[in-house]
């Protein structure tokens, strides 16, 4: 018994097919039955685990690199700290512990929390009550201000469409129904608005997506950036350009079949970096880092060091696993990217090249 299920059988039925997008939002954010709305999928006993989780290292380096940002923008005595998604709270809280010793920092911040999930906010709240954090729906809500920003694992979870290239035109691919299941099924092939440039680096067959919602995000923070400054850290795992079938479902750390349980699965794609990048403007981007590199730029290896002083046993060798996954190019290390965003004219943040 699947209540999503047959419920978005029944549109189908009657209204036809969903774009990937709309089946995606069904499935993550519908307001009884989404898997964010309903749960905490992180960690051990979720469906998946990300970097804050993996080591206090990720958002302590990630805490100082944008308060070394705030001081390089000359220190702005009133700012919006804000993050996108915070899942459990962790890699705030990591970071507001390790800027603790940074003068100023925290008395100028003004915490803000973008989360759709109202079970996460719940954790969140916990985790960070003595910050006093404020929750906003949407980047668009967040007050005026320098805005220093950090999103780990966001853009991933926003709405993407799929299409296949046919002669100039694109096949959609869309949700619908195969002998009484929900099942993928390809539109004929259209041409799309603002997938021209695609044509030059494609060929017949070749899959893309796209995220409307990540564009416009990106759109929303890159205005704020470049008008009222601040810097933005974005990381997820994707490319410069979008390539491929990239759409997946995870259960129980283990890839699933996306259209078998929906809301029982994490779903994710890909990200566009260059989609973002280019949405951001006016504000100026980083080059697109690899996470490990980043993490070690920002000296991940002398603060995993430092730790290990105080281990032993089990939980030393948990934390020499952790680095490695963080850093390693066969784990996160270059699945992972950091794109910063920062007004045009300064300079990137720690870690990153113009
Ligand atoms: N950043 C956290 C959690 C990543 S999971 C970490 O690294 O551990 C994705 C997060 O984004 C969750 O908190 C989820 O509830 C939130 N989220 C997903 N879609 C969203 C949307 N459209 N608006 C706001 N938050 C969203």
């Amino acid at each position: 018994m699947n209540a999503l299920a047959d419920s978005l059988k029944r549109q189908i039925a009657t209204t036809g097919p969903l774009s990937l997008a709309e089946y995606m939002t069904a499935c993550l954010l519908h307001p009884e039955h989404g898997y964010y709305t309903t749960r905490d999928p992180l960690g051990a006993k979720g469906d998946f685990t990300t970097a804050p989780e993996i080591s206090q290292m990720f958002g302590e380096l990630l805490g100082l690199c944008l308060a070394q940002s705030w001081l390089d923008h000359g220190a702005p005595e009133r700012f919006v700290l804000a993050e996108l998604g915070p899942g459990r709270g962790t890699l705030m809280a990591d970071a507001l512990r390790a800027t603790r010793a940074v003068p100023g920092f925290h008395a100028a911040a003004e915490l803000y929390l973008v989360e759709a999930s109202p079970s996460l906010r719940v954790l969140q709240a916990e985790r960070l009550a003595e910050h006093a954090p404020a929750w906003c729906g949407s980047v668009d809500d967040l007050p005026d201000g320098p805005l220093f920003l950090i999103a780990n694992e966001f853009f991933d979870a926003l709405p993407i469409r799929q299409f296949s290239r046919e002669g100039t035109g694109w096949r959609e691919c869309v949700v619908g129904l195969s002998g009484g299941k929900l099942a993928r099924g390809l539109t004929d092939a259209v041409p799309q608005d603002g997938l021209e440039h695609r044509l030059e680096d494609t060929a017949d067959g070749d899959v893309i997506e796209t995220c409307a919602p990540a564009q416009r995000v990106a759109e929303s923070v890159g205005a704020r950036i470049a008008a009222q400054g601040g810097t933005a850290l974005l990381i997820d795992y994707g490319d410069w350009r979008s390539r491929g079938d990239t759409f997946q479902a995870l259960e129980n750390h283990a890839p699933s079949d996306p259209f078998a349980n929906p809301g029982q699965a994490d779903l994710t794609a890909h990200v566009d970096f260059e989609a973002i990048a280019k949405a951001a403007a006016p504000a100026s981007h980083s080059a697109m880092t690899h996470q490990g590199v980043f993490l070690e730029r920002l000296g991940i290896t002398p603060r995993a060091q430092a730790l290990a002083q105080k281990l032993e046993g089990d939980a030393l060798q948990s934390h020499i696993a952790a680095h490695r996954r963080l850093t390693h190019p066969s784990e996160m290390g270059s699945l992972f990217k950091v794109l910063a965003l920062y007004p045009q004219g300064a300079a990137p943040p720690p870690g990153l090249d113009p």
